[in-house]
């Protein structure tokens, strides 16, 4: 008995003092391959770049769907948005040359225009932008009395404002002459439409623009032609 106890710590010693660096006990067994740990920690030390260069376009792709979703929860509020009772809501028919029926990419500016033709209603524009054949549209109509018109739903591409038709919402203004100058109800009505749009659309009130500021065409002509006119404009929609 004592020859054997004598012989088994030998054996062991030496095998036990390689295994140590920073294992347990346990694993003692681990000790007859003391050559791998340094493989193991060269192998470890390549994957964490790619793992961060992966991680990285992840975040980027993730952004990249929230900024559009940003947008398509915007378009989708405008489209369950209820207009004011002061709006007569009057949708033009889906086979509307002016009705594309897409969706607007989002909303940045209110564009304001004026129909050119003096002394038309709000009700004539309307069902001019309801044939076929005609290629033109705005959001709403502002009348000689006042009175305004919806057009096309909120969410919706109206064709007025050229290359800004994805993400503007678009007013055309009736005007009783040639100057293109707005009747005092015409005008009282187009700025509280402008506001309420503000308030509503989450644009502010900052970001409304003329179709002139777009393309240079004289429209809305009489705040092309009276800049003072337009400033006038603005303040009042602010001050509304
Ligand atoms: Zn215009």
């Amino acid at each position: 008995m004592p020859s054997e106890t004598q012989q088994r710590p030998r054996q062991p010693r030496p095998a036990g003092k390689r295994q140590p660096p920073g294992r347990s006990p346990a694993k003692g067994q681990a000790a007859r391959t003391g050559s791998r740990p340094p493989q193991r920690r060269r192998k470890k030390k390549k994957p964490f770049p790619y793992q961060t260069v992966i991680l990285g376009l992840v975040l980027l792709v993730l952004l990249g769907i929230a900024a559009n979703l940003t947008n398509f929860g915007q378009v989708g509020k405008l489209g369950r948005l209820h207009v004011p009772l002061w709006v007569d809501k009057q949708i033009l028919h889906e086979t509307a040359g002016g009705r594309p029926g897409t969706k607007l990419d989002g909303v940045k500016d209110i564009a304001i225009h004026y129909v050119a033709n003096p002394g038309s209603t709000a009700q004539n524009n309307h069902d001019y932008f309801d044939q076929p054949e005609t290629q033109v549209s705005a959001h709403f109509v502002v009348g000689l009395e006042g009175e305004v018109i919806q057009c096309i739903p909120l969410d919706e591409v109206s064709y007025a404002t050229n290359d800004r038709n994805k993400d503007t919402i678009s007013i055309e203004v009736c005007h009783p002459d040639e100057t293109g100058q707005f009747n005092q109800e015409t005008y009282d009505s187009l700025v509280k439409l402008t506001a309420w749009l503000c308030d509503n659309c989450g644009i502010s009130r900052k970001d409304v623009i003329r179709h002139y500021d777009v393309t240079g065409k004289p429209c809305p002509l009489y705040f092309v032609d009276h800049p003072d006119a337009w400033e006038q404009f603005l303040k009042d929609v602010k001050k509304y």
